[in-house]
């Protein structure tokens, strides 16, 4: 069902905004229909504007780890944007926080704070070719690092494939600069990394003197209080991070060696450089939520919060006899409607589309609000309750009901 409130809001959009949005995805073009316009978020909940409730399992893209508006975030926000904006101007709150990232990823030792996770992955890129001398990036099929120019030098290879990795290296092998990996995906819906495969990258790196780069911008600070390669046990020579640093507002950083880091500007020759780069703003917001986070460790309530939901859901899955696949880690889950194990891009691409549409809309019309994609990642924050599982588990249940039944 279409309200039609959202429908006037976005045709009013259109006439004005590049198909309605400022990112594709909202546009709800993955899900059909027309997109809620939010007016507002506390908590777990977001608002419409036309006073319609609904758990968020979007959060931002994983950008809000503590929830819509966090007071404690607000109250330090509030005092920070008193104190003016915007300097381009050396702060001691930057170094404050890249002091807390540093202590928390032992992998990054020198750090470059930017705007988004998009001019961080780029200048990984860059910094990667500079350091290596050498042009071509391997990436994975489905995952997303910014929309920056992947061009005639990047060579693709399906997630969780290490013999594809193998081939390319072996073929290219005199002109591999960088690896470029989300050691969880989350761009194509959560596809968890199997055994070894972040291992062997490693090693692949290390052998043909080629830079390793965790794209850490959703699961950094999302799985433990640091980032993902801590769980793996792992150091990448370069980092991504984005998202939960910037606690809400626009960030990105990128860290790693302090031997490749030297080659950025003002040290080295690989230009970088932005006018709200480390603005205090969103320093303040990711200083705040950092905190928070090293101060409550709420992981593992988190992580069994999360195990609680997805575990209901495949519940009432298999009562259903549909065929329906479920990922999740920590905070991070996806529901695929397919019948094999998603562990790459061409088995969650090949989910039925169809089905999630419905189902989807379907959850919204109970006040469920999933990320609008069946490619993307839903995340809980720490303000989700037991009430809101306990509310979605129903809607699920109820939703799941009719899809059989159609
Ligand atoms: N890398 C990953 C893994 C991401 O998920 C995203 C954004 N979702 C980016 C990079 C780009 O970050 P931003 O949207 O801040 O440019």
């Amino acid at each position: 069902m279409v309200k039609a409130l959202d429908k006037y809001l976005f045709n009013e959009a259109k006439k004005y905004l590049v198909g309605g949005v400022n990112s594709p995805v909202r546009s709800f073009k993955a899900v059909g229909g027309y997109p809620v316009f939010i007016k507002r978020g506390r908590g777990s909940k977001i608002y419409s504007e036309d006073d319609r409730e609904f758990i968020d399992y979007c959060q931002s893209f994983g950008a809000l780890i503590l929830g819509h508006a966090n007071p404690n975030v607000a109250k330090e926000l509030k005092k920070a944007i008193d104190k003016g904006t915007s300097f381009a101007t050396t702060t001691k709150l930057e170094t404050e926080l890249a002091k807390l990232i540093i202590k928390a990823i032992p992998s990054i030792e020198r750090i470059r704070f930017t705007n988004s996770g998009t001019e961080a992955a780029m200048t990984a890129i860059r910094l990667s070719r500079a350091y290596t001398r050498k042009n071509k990036i391997i990436k994975f099929e489905g995952l997303y690092h910014g929309h920056a120019d992947f061009t005639k030098y990047t060579l693709l290879a399906p997630y969780n494939n290490i013999k594809k990795v193998e081939d390319l290296v072996d073929k290219h092998r005199e002109d591999i600069a960088a690896i470029i990996v989300e050691p969880v995906a989350g761009n194509m819906g959560v596809v968890l990394p199997e055994e070894d495969f972040l291992q062997s990258l490693r090693k692949i790196a290390d052998k043909y003197h080629i830079v390793l780069i965790f794209d850490e911008v959703i699961t950094g600070f999302r799985f433990i209080y640091g980032g993902a390669q801590k769980v793996f046990n792992l150091k990448p020579d370069l980092t991504v991070l984005g998202k939960i640093i910037g606690g809400g507002l626009p960030i990105g950083a990128l860290g790693g060696k302090r031997e490749i880091m030297a080659l950025l500007a003002p040290d080295g020759p690989v230009y970088q450089a932005g006018t709200f780069s480390g603005n205090p703003v969103s320093v303040t917001a990711g200083l705040a939520t950092l905190k928070i986070l090293s101060e409550t460790n709420p992981y593992k309530k988190l992580e069994v919060l999360t195990q609680d939901l997805c575990k209901g859901i495949k519940q009432i899955v298999e009562d259903y006899s549909l065929k329906i696949k479920i990922n999740f880690i920590g905070s991070m889950f996806s529901i695929f409607f397919a019948d094999k194990e998603v562990i790459d891009y061409n088995i969650a691409r090949a989910q039925d589309t169809d089905l999630f549409k419905r189902f989807y809309h379907g959850l919204l019309k109970e006040g469920i609000y999933l990320s609008p994609s069946g490619l993307e990642a839903n995340f809980l924050s720490v303000a989700h309750t037991a009430q809101d599982l306990e509310k979605t588990l129903n809607a699920v249940d109820r939703n799941l009901k009719n899809l059989r039944r159609n």
